[in-house]
């Protein structure tokens, strides 16, 4: 596998060795000791301004507040707006005529787009801007005639926005390497690939290869589309799996990047384990390991790393220490009509 790191965090390595020389490294076997905290972990940009279009629309017209799809995949995320007054619906069919209704972060299909416009609702729209530039780039090369090879997960709600951006069939999804040789362009001439923000930074590097070795003449993205934020907590990731004997990524079932953070784990030969909340830590997880590299998803509020510490703290580990990595400080502007005192 190629496990290249982004110079950014090639610089953040030099700062943790020069930290770990520091630090006493504990000797395993001898119970849990230690705790080393991923950074970049936690909340993205987009995530913070998805939430922030929920609350706001909370504060500024009352409840309840519709929400498309979860807002963010997290359940505790979901559940805190649950009790403050969103209500998250699939079908539109649920939201009463004059509703405020909210995109989740994921974005959506042109189709759910028009739809909702036409019952009448105020709309907000909390797709991440990352995902909106894809959905742009798409729009552009669509009316230029291409046809586009879309690399994602099926079923992922980002992937159903971007790829009913169309509607006529012309972004076809490929999985894996596999799915490279089945599809079957209409035309090769004018050919695009685009990404899920939230994959897998070396999986995606691999399937793209194999889109090139096939279609030469792709129009790919100087970069792929994924995100500073799913890349940065990957790289944290292959920094910090060689310093630990276990990896615990706190997400949720349904968030790819979470999931792509324990993947990576273990593809690094380190064992790992995904959990939504402290309360799934499981103690057999954890006899014969001393030192616990912890991280968070880009949906999981730091809140639940807190609680995961302080459990791992009554399990036995006695010191917490926190990378040096990226900082992150890229913030999104919120939709028009959201200001408090408007
Ligand atoms: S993970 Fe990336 S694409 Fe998804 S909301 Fe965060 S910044 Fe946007």
């Amino acid at each position: 596998m190629n496990s290249s790191l982004s110079s950014a965090a090639l610089g953040a390595i030099t700062e943790v060795m020069q930290e770990n020389a520091m630090t006493d490294v504990a000797v395993p076997g001898q119970g849990l000791d230690s705790i080393l905290l991923a950074e970049p972990r936690g909340f993205c940009a987009g995530v913070d301004r998805a939430i922030e279009i929920v609350e706001r629309a909370l504060q500024k017209f009352g409840r309840p507040i519709y929400v498309r799809h979860e807002i963010v995949h997290n359940t505790y995320v979901v559940n805190d707006l649950k009790a403050k007054g969103a209500i998250f619906i699939e079908a539109l069919d649920d939201v009463p005529v004059g509703a405020t209704l909210v995109f989740s972060a994921h974005g959506v299909s042109r189709a759910i787009q028009l739809e909702a416009q036409a019952r009448g609702f105020q709309i907000f729209d909390a797709t991440c801007p990352l995902v909106s530039k894809v959905h742009v780039e798409v729009a552009k090369l669509h009316k230029e005639g291409f046809e586009f090879i879309m690399i994602g997960h099926k079923g992922h709600p980002e992937v159903e926005g971007t790829v009913g951006q169309v509607d006529d069939g012309s972004i076809h999804l490929v999985e894996d390497v596999a799915d490279v040789a089945r599809i079957a362009p209409k035309q090769t001439a004018k050919l695009a690939l685009v990404t899920q923000t939230t994959l897998s930074v070396d999986d995606a590097a691999e399937i793209s290869a194999a889109v090139i070795a096939r279609f030469p003449q792709v129009r790919a993205p100087k970069q792929q589309d994924i995100c500073y934020a799913t890349q940065n907590r990957q790289d944290a990731i292959k920094i910090l799996s060689p310093q630990v004997d276990i990896v615990i990524v706190v997400g949720s079932p349904t968030s790819s990047n979470s999931n792509r953070l324990a993947e990576l784990a273990r593809k690094l030969g380190v064992t790992s384990y995904m959990v939504d909340s402290a309360d799934e830590l499981k103690t057999e997880w954890f006899e014969g390991k001393s030192r616990v590299g912890l991280t968070a998803g880009a949906s999981a509020p730091e809140i639940l790393v807190r609680q995961v510490i302080d459990r791992l703290r009554a399990l036995g580990a006695v010191s917490v220490q926190k990378m040096a990595g990226i900082e992150e400080t890229i913030k999104f502007p919120l939709p028009k009509g959201l200001k408090l005192d408007a």
